[in-house]
């Protein structure tokens, strides 16, 4: 199946990264970006620093998740 990247709606948001030239990345139907109206907007709002906290917290969740994992293991193959 042939996927013409070229033929896809451009992302008008203005970037910060690159001096409030716009965005220009493949746009979804809302006319934005996965960065600039996509699912992450969507979940986490426009506050970059909070999602980002988000995410540290949630890699330190599966952290513990992992450990706890171990130990149930342990306690499994004990027997
Ligand atoms: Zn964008």
């Amino acid at each position: 199946m042939a996927f013409d990247f070229r033929k896809l709606p451009r992302c008008g948001a203005k970037a910060r990264s690159n001096h409030q030239q716009p965005c220009r990345q493949a746009a979804m139907p809302n006319g934005r970006c996965y960065w600039h109206g996509g699912a992450m907007s969507i979940k986490h709002g426009h506050c970059t620093k909070k999602a980002q906290a988000e995410r540290v917290e949630c890699r330190h969740l599966i952290n513990d998740l992992r450990k706890s994992l171990v130990s149930l293991e342990d306690f499994i193959y004990v027997g």
